[in-house]
């Protein structure tokens, strides 16, 4: 079967990686923008959800390539904060990517709100853009409890303050390898491998 290729939008080889992973054994060669000679293009995500700014970056991509690509967007939605901080996740501290500030701002917002009160749900959404230019979008969610105070040192962004259903430790403390197997990441991946073998039978 001939290879296709998909070009992923994201300079994050962690997330590369993962889903080279992912699509092991399909006739797909994943690639990053850098590889494909897009290292520079960034697109401004200011859309108010998580599937516009993936359609939206996924497009930018796609604009400039014939090859399928593939773009992310991820949040965390507490259910006491209405869905925040939701698509603002990264920055909800005030500066883009600070984990440590946007953990001291979820914890100040929930500051009066009880265990059970403290539910919420991390959710992602991946858009993938077929040669032909057809827009399919695929979503993953992990529901748990954000803790009174950060716990575990693994991980990224909310991890030591969310504890997912089924446990009783943080993400931060539960590692990796828990963490890969139901996330809401993996499950969207796990989603998108059933896509895409969707698209090869075509
Ligand atoms: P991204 O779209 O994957 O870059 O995620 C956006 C933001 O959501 C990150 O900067 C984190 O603050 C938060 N986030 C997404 N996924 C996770 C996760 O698995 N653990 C902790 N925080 C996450």
């Amino acid at each position: 079967m001939k290879h296709r290729k998909l070009v992923v939008s994201t300079g994050n080889e962690h997330k590369i990686d993962e889903i080279r992973k992912i699509l092991q054994g399909l006739p797909i060669e994943v690639l990053s923008k850098k590889d494909v000679g897009l290292g520079s293009l960034d697109i401004v995500e200011d859309g108010s959800t998580l599937e516009e700014n993936s359609i939206k970056k996924a497009k930018g991509l796609a604009d400039k390539l014939d090859y399928m690509v593939l773009a992310d967007d991820s949040g965390l939605f507490v259910d006491a904060l209405n869905g925040q901080p939701g698509v603002y996740s990264s920055r909800y501290g005030g500066e883009e990517g600070n984990d440590k500030k946007n953990i001291e701002k979820l914890l100040k917002e929930l500051k009066d709100i009880p265990l059970e009160k403290r539910k919420a749900k991390f959710m992602t959404v991946m858009a993938l853009i077929t040669e032909d230019k057809e827009i399919q979008v695929v979503k993953g969610e992990c529901r748990g409890t954000i803790g009174f105070e950060p716990k575990g040192s693994n991980g990224f962004g909310y991890d030591p303050l969310f504890v997912p259903d089924g446990y009783t430790q943080t993400f931060a403390e539960l590692g990796e390898n828990i963490k890969n197997k139901i996330s809401h990441r993996a499950k969207a991946l796990e989603n998108l491998r059933e896509k895409i073998l969707q698209l090869l039978e075509e």
